[in-house]
């Protein structure tokens, strides 16, 4: 994006934005589904479009419409074409994004699919897919035109909806965060197991606070999404299978990391469902999952840490959360210690400003804090604790312990819980 270009852009965004009482005046009551390749490599990456498809019904906020829920380490903007006005914005992570910290993207270029929820425009709109580097700077950007009358948007979700049930219903997709619970690698004889194992996820994510005090808000389904085998696959062990979306532990070569890279596969099985929000329950004892901030949650349903971790994984792909464990001397690609990341629950203290400064007593708080052995358990001992973001130095967490810690923590510490509980805010007020 050439610099003219980004001041034109920014200046329109400022100045004529509009307000979420305009939802009706943009946009039907309809989905606008982008379907895009993330693709390149360390040095070069170029957004790209695959298909767009619509459904009815629009399950996301109506408020807020053009304010960021997070920064993200990616950006969705739908302007009206006429005015340039922002009508729509959004933010994500994407595993590309956290493919290119990996070694293999020095040498090798690769795709990978990403799907987007918008508001289906009244109008012709322009929709731009931002992603950022490490360091917040923008490393690509990709527009294009969406017309409504487009013959070629597909519509989608009138037949073969996948069976689902509502494990909690609170009120109209509209209003209530709309949570979806699918189905991976379980064959049609598992389908009544998946139905409790999703139960025993509901029950942990809303055992949990902030979700437990607003359970009002939310509306969670599980879908039966069929696998032809039982079990997913595990590449280390040379075992592949036929599942619904595809997923597989090694993700990065990292034996934990279960991920799908059928993304658009999963939102298929989506088609005629309302929801926002993708929990993925992979149907195997092997430890592991992973979680993308509005992207997905996939996590292993038969492990004993099942509970603990659906609720931590939810953490990231629900609210943007990041690792508050460490294990590295060295600093994360993902974290350089001069930028302050966008994760509410971690710091650099670059800008403590903008995290949880407020919460504490700073001319009163050692930093970094110290761990003693009767508050290393705790999670609402609020301080600036040395070890977070994967690196032992230079970046801080807020408590001891927490749900983003380790398994064994009993809660979100009060700084996840503040930050859950402004994004359920903004979703719904
Ligand atoms: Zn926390």
């Amino acid at each position: 994006m050439t610099k003219a270009f980004l001041s034109f852009f920014l200046g329109l965004t400022m100045y004529t934005s509009a307000s979420g009482q305009e939802f009706d005046i943009f946009f039907s009551n309809k989905t606008l589904r982008a379907d895009y390749l993330f693709t390149g490599n360390k040095k070069n990456q170029l957004v790209v479009l695959d298909e767009l498809k619509s459904f009815d019904g629009w399950a996301g906020r109506r408020t807020h419409l053009n304010e960021l829920p997070l920064d993200g380490n990616g950006r969705i903007t739908m302007t009206d074409k006429q005015s340039g006005m922002v009508i729509y914005t959004t933010s994500f992570s994407s595993l590309f994004q956290e493919w290119l910290g990996e070694a293999e993207s020095e040498y090798l270029s690769k795709g990978y699919e990403n799907t987007f929820l918008m508001p289906f425009p009244k109008k012709e709109a322009v929709v731009t897919v931002e992603l950022f580097n490490a360091r917040r700077e923008v490393s690509t950007f990709f527009s294009h035109t969406v017309k409504p009358d487009d013959i070629l948007i597909k519509e989608i979700g009138k037949s073969n909806i996948t069976p689902h049930r509502y494990l909690m219903g609170n009120g109209p997709a509209d209003k209530c965060i709309d949570v979806v619970i699918m189905a991976e690698g379980y064959s049609k004889s598992d389908i009544e197991m998946f139905y409790k194992d999703a139960t025993k996820a509901c029950n942990a994510i809303f055992s949990h606070s902030p979700f437990k005090e607003n359970k009002k808000h939310f509306n969670v389904i599980a879908v039966a999404s069929e696998s032809n085998d039982s079990g997913v696959s595990i590449p280390r062990e040379k075992i592949w299978k036929s599942t619904a979306v595809s997923s597989h532990f090694d993700t990065f070569y990292s034996d934990r990391y279960l991920t799908s890279s059928s993304v658009n596969d999963i939102h298929d099985l989506l088609a005629g469902i309302q929801y926002e929000h993708i929990i993925i329950l992979a149907n195997t004892d092997t430890y592991g999952g992973g979680g993308i901030y509005n992207s997905f949650t996939l996590t292993t349903a038969h492990h004993s840490m099942f509970e603990p971790v659906v609720v931590h994984e939810f953490g990231h792909s629900f609210g943007g959360l990041a690792d508050e464990y460490a294990y590295t001397e060295a600093p994360s690609p993902l974290y350089p210690y001069d930028i302050e990341p966008w994760e509410q629950n971690i710091s650099t203290l670059v800008d403590f400003e903008s995290k949880w400064k407020d919460m504490i007593d700073i001319d009163n708080t050692a930093i970094p804090t110290k761990v003693t052995k009767s508050n290393n358990k705790s999670t609402t001992e609020i301080g600036v604790y040395q070890g977070a973001g994967y690196s032992m130095k230079g970046i801080y967490r807020p408590t001891p312990d927490c749900r983003m810690r380790t398994n064994e923590a009993k809660a979100f510490c009060p700084v996840c819980q503040r930050a859950l509980q402004r994004l359920i805010d903004f979703y719904v007020k």
